[in-house]
């Protein structure tokens, strides 16, 4: 496929971008090539090399030997599925999801205009399913490029996505997300989920009550990024987050046939709240509480991502609206960001049986048991500060 090689190169480093704006397309380029170490240096395919290879620049062990590494031994299995794929498994399923969330719109908005309360009900499930498909599934991907090979297109859809339907910044969103979380994943002080943390809030308030509030919290946080933001960016956010709020607005009122202010302001809450919760918590369960690693001797990439991300299982309604790589394909989507949901899902058979065969981690737990445990162990997980890993100990 021509929409391939240029993911594949290795010759830049997330780093080396530092001071200037990520884009979606950028992202997924830079991201692959973080830390995947020197070919020259990183080799190994025994298990004996491991201790050696772990961690970057880990020295001597690792001199005079022309052997891939692990990375690259599986980036290979993993761009040979990729090289076979057809455009409608490399995207356009994942596109037809999006585009079948949009049709929902149009029937919600005419259903939440019932006098009769299940039809209503039924009106506000389909606007919350349709918003959390978009907003969740929609902007990550779009933060990732993954919605276009074209980079203008890329750059479109981060917008339209992340500011007219997230009701965020895009400049924010994809320097957080792909410059900070995925390339410097569980690292302490650059990517170790901190940001989610807010230690002052009971358990029980911070995993059940607060997420509703994220509605209302989101473009209030934005409103603080723009400062960072150059004139013209932080007018292009204001205008895009309230064309996406207003349209909303506007459709109650005039589709809809709302006719109160609180009432209209209380339907959007509520149909942008919906998956507050599982949101939340899917953020916190598969990065926290699992190895964390120091900025100055941090592990090489497949390292980094097998010991410091978790999958869930596959759970339907989950896989539709979150998409594939932020639940049951988290490590494949960290390995791989620049792959779609359902990129994901086809090269998880091949990634989960690499690791299994190399002895590496293939983290995996259900949502009800890291529920359980974020529950019973919150201070330990979300309130104190989280203790460094140092792999070459750990085999
Ligand atoms: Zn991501």
């Amino acid at each position: 496929m021509q929409n391939v090689p240029k993911e594949w190169r290795e010759e830049q480093s997330v780093g080396g971008a530092r001071d200037k704006d990520v884009k979606p397309w950028e992202g997924r380029e830079a991201l692959f090539q973080n830390n995947t170490g020197n070919s020259k240096q990183d080799m190994s395919t025994g298990k004996e090399k491991k201790n050696g290879e772990m961690m970057n620049g880990g020295g001597k062990g690792m001199e005079g030997t022309d052997k891939e590494s692990l990375m690259m031994e599986l980036t290979r299995l993993v761009q040979k599925t990729v090289k076979e794929s057809s455009w409608w498994e490399l995207r356009g399923i994942d596109i037809t999801i999006l585009a079948l969330s949009f049709l929902l719109l149009p029937p919600a908005f005419l259903l939440l205009g019932s006098s009769q309360a299940l039809v209503f009900v039924l009106g506000m499930v389909l606007m919350g399913v349709s918003h959390a498909v978009i907003t969740i599934k929609g902007t990550h991907l779009a933060s990732h490029g993954s919605l276009s090979e074209s980079p203008t297109w890329a750059d479109v859809w981060a917008v339209f996505f992340i500011e007219v339907c997230g009701s965020f910044t895009a400049r924010a969103g994809v320097t957080s997300h792909i410059k900070m979380h995925h390339a410097h994943t569980n690292v302490i002080g650059l990517g170790d989920s901190s940001t989610w943390k807010i230690p002052y809030l009971p358990r029980g308030v911070y995993l059940f009550i607060a997420p509703l509030a994220v509605p209302v919290i989101t473009p209030l946080v934005a409103l603080g990024q723009l400062k960072e933001h150059s004139m013209g960016q932080a007018l292009r956010t204001v205008l895009m987050v309230f064309l996406g709020l207003y349209a909303q607005y506007w459709l109650l009122i005039h589709v809809s046939g709302f006719q109160c202010l609180y009432s209209t302001l209380l339907c959007m809450l509520l149909c942008r709240a919906m998956f507050s919760l599982p949101y939340i918590h899917v953020n916190i369960f598969q990065h926290i509480g699992l190895p964390m690693f120091s900025p100055t001797r941090r592990p090489k990439r497949i390292y980094q991502m097998t010991h410091g991300v978790l999958n869930l299982p596959r759970n339907p309604l989950l896989d539709w609206i979150f998409g594939h790589s932020l639940i049951n394909c988290h490590v494949e989507h960290h390995l791989f960001p620049f792959l779609s949901d359902n990129m994901c899902l086809k090269v998880k058979p091949i990634v989960s049986q690499y690791l299994k065969e190399k002895e590496l981690p293939y983290q995996e737990d259900s949502y009800l048991s890291r529920l359980q445990l974020f529950f019973h162990k919150y201070q330990e997980l979300m309130v104190f500060a989280p203790p460094i890993t140092e792999l070459v100990g750990v085999q």
